[in-house]
C-alpha cells in the first residue's frame, strides 16, 4: 500500500511536469502553425506537399498537447452545473454529424428518461466526443451504426452506453486501453481514453470497455446525478 502511495505521488508530479511542458510548447507551436499556413498559401508543387505534411504533423503535436493540458487541468477548473443529459448527448452528436454522414453511418439514440445531472458540461462533452469518435473510427470500414443509450439506474446513478459493431479490440490489447500513448491508429494520440477516465473519475463515476474482436465494443459509463453533497438543488 505504501508503494501505491509513492507511485501515485510520483505520477502526480510527473503529470505536473508534463502539463508544464505542454503549456510551454503551446506558444511556439501556434507560431509555427501560423507561419506554415502562410507558406502553404505561397508555395506550389513538391514544396507545397512538404508544407502540407508539416502542417499535418504540427496538428498532431497540437492534439497531443491539448489532450495533455486537459489531462492535467487542475481541479478548480472543474465547474459543475445541472444539465439535461439527453440534450448534452444530442449536442455532441450534432458536432460529429458531418463525419457520420460522410461515412454513411447512423447514430441511433435510445434515451429512456430525461436525466438531469450535475456535470462539467465541457469536460463531459470532451469524453463523449472522444468515445463516439473511437466508435466511428472502429465502424467506418463496416459502415455499421452506433447506438447510444441513456438510462436511469436508480435514484442515484445513471448510465451512458456507446455501442458499436466495429472492429472490436483483441483481449491482449484490452489491458492497455487506458495507458497513455497506446494507439492502433496512424493518427492517434493514444491519450483519449486516459483523458476520458480521468474526467469520469472526477465526476465520481466509472468507465468500462467491453469488447469482442470482430464484433464490436460497448463503452459503459456510470455516473451519479449529484456529485457533491449539499449542492444546491436546481
Ligand atoms: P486514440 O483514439 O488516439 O488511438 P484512445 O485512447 O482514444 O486513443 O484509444 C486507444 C486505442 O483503443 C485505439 O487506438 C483503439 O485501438 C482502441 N479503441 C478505443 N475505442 C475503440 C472502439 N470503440 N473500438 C475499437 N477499438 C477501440
Amino acid at each position: 500500500n505504501e508503494r501505491m502511495v509513492g507511485k501515485a505521488e510520483k505520477l502526480a508530479a510527473l503529470g505536473q511536469l508534463a502539463a508544464g511542458i505542454a503549456h510551454e510548447i503551446r506558444n511556439p507551436l501556434t507560431s509555427l502553425k501560423g507561419f506554415s499556413q502562410i507558406l502553404k498559401e505561397r508555395t506550389t508543387g513538391q514544396e507545397a506537399e512538404y508544407v502540407a505534411i508539416m502542417l499535418e504533423e504540427l496538428n498532431r503535436i497540437q492534439n497531443i498537447v491539448n489532450e495533455f493540458m486537459l489531462l492535467s487541468k487542475p481541479q478548480e477548473h472543474f465547474i459543475l452545473k445541472e444539465h439535461y443529459m439527453n440534450h448534452l448527448i444530442s449536442h455532441v452528436i450534432k458536432i460529429l454529424e458531418p463525419e457520420i454522414t460522410l461515412n454513411n453511418m447512423n447514430i441511433i439514440t435510445c434515451f429512456s428518461n430525461d436525466i438531469y445531472a450535475q456535470v462539467d458540461d465541457s469536460q463531459l462533452k470532451q469524453v463523449l466526443i472522444n468515445l463516439i469518435q473511437n466508435a466511428i473510427d472502429a465502424s467506418s470500414t463496416k459502415r455499421s451504426d452506433i447506438i447510444i443509450y441513456l438510462n436511469e439506474i436508480d435514484q442515484v446513478y445513471y448510465e451512458i452506453k456507446i455501442v458499436d459493431f466495429g472492429i472490436g479490440i483483441s483481449e491482449e490489447r484490452q489491458e492497455s486501453l487506458f495507458q497513455p500513448f497506446f494507439t492502433t491508429k496512424e493518427k492517434g494520440t493514444g491519450l483519449g481514453l486516459m483523458v476520458c477516465k480521468r474526467i469520469i473519475e472526477q465526476h465520481k463515476g466509472s468507465i468500462e470497455l467491453i469488447s469482442k474482436e470482430g464484433f464490436g465494443t460497448t463503452v459503459k459509463i456510470i455516473l451519479p446525478k449529484k456529485i457533491t453533497e449539499g449542492a444546491p438543488s436546481k
